[in-house]
């Protein structure tokens, strides 16, 4: 590993001064699961880190039902994953958390790191993306907050200046008859990267039947984690059937922008969109319809 300059302060304004004094070619170093094997394996040589880890201001799960569920940008996956609300209202939160890596992983993993990492394949960001999450970023001339999927702009990039910090994620409360999945497929059981994964969120009508709101998110099939606008509005106002989600499959599989890799090829990623599209549409129905 390379020399490099190493600070750790012990608040966000402290953190952001910092960025901003000693400028480009620094690295904020959260739990350092993706930047520590790009620096000693991946040729990523920042002239200095500044760690997160004594800002305690940036760590913690805030809920309540007229604001929602706050998670700061520091906060490890472990906590988001074992978080009673977290479980209990926002569920395809946990069912990302659980997939980052292995439990070791996820007891250092932050959300902040997740997102800005910003690969294509990140598995929670498409739990919170179909759940509505606003990205909150802070930097020398303030705040500024954004719809998360607005803060991707390619595969490792995202619209942070060099002296911005993600502070968090907010999250609305669930409207009723609402639910969320994520799912992926990976060749092995655990820590794989996904050849392609796929998150829903819907609510359904009075009478359970109609689907009247519809978020659907697509990861690893295109250079950032993609909104399916054309699947989600082929199914609002639509009645909940196998036949709607076979078409939604289709239209989301077209959609995807999946390039052939190692890890697997274009047309077998369509594949897996078309068939996890049907799978989460399915398991998010019968949810809100068993929570009834
Ligand atoms: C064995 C293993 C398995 C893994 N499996 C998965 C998996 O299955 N799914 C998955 O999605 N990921 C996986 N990962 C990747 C990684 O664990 C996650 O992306 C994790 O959330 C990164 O968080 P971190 O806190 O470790 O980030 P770090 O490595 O500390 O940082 C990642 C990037 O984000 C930047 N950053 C961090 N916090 C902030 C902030 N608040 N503001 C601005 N920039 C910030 C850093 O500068 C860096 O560029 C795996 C990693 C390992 C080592």
């Amino acid at each position: 590993m390379h020399r490099f300059e190493y600070y750790a302060p012990s608040s966000l304004a402290e953190a952001i001064d910092l960025l901003h004094t000693k400028g480009e070619g620094g690295k904020i170093l959260a739990g350092g699961t993706d930047l520590m094997p790009q620096m000693k394996e991946r040729g990523r040589h920042p002239k200095y880190i500044v760690s997160l880890k004594d800002v305690a201001e940036l760590r913690g799960i805030r809920f309540s039902e007229q604001d929602g569920l706050r998670i700061g940008a520091g906060t490890r996956f472990a906590a988001v994953r074992e978080d009673p609300t977290v479980k209990s209202r926002f569920n395809v939160l946990v069912q990302g958390a659980k997939l980052i890596g292995s439990l070791q992983t996820q007891n250092l993993a932050t959300v902040g790191g997740n997102v800005c990492n910003a690969a294509p394949s990140a598995d929670a960001v498409p739990a919170f993306i179909v759940a509505d999450a606003e990205a909150t970023i802070q930097g020398p001339d303030g705040r500024r907050t954004l719809p998360l999927k607005d803060v991707f702009t390619g595969p490792g990039q995202t619209v942070l200046a060099a002296d911005e910090i993600l502070t968090g994620v907010h999250v609305p409360t669930p409207p009723p008859r609402s639910a969320g999945v994520y799912l992926r497929h990976v060749p092995r059981k655990e820590l794989d990267i996904a050849v392609a994964g796929v998150g829903v969120f819907i609510q359904l009508d009075e009478s359970l039947q109609r689907i009247t709101h519809a978020r659907v998110c697509l990861s690893s099939v295109a250079p950032v984690p993609l909104r399916a606008t054309q699947t989600e509005a082929a199914l609002v106002g639509q009645t909940a059937s196998e036949e709607l989600y076979q078409r939604a499959g289709d239209i989301a599989a077209g959609e995807a922008r999946p390039i052939s890799d190692q890890r697997g090829s274009a047309a077998f990623r369509r594949v897996l969109v078309k068939a996890l599209t049907v799978k989460s549409l399915t398991q998010a129905v019968a949810t809100i319809k068993a929570a009834r």
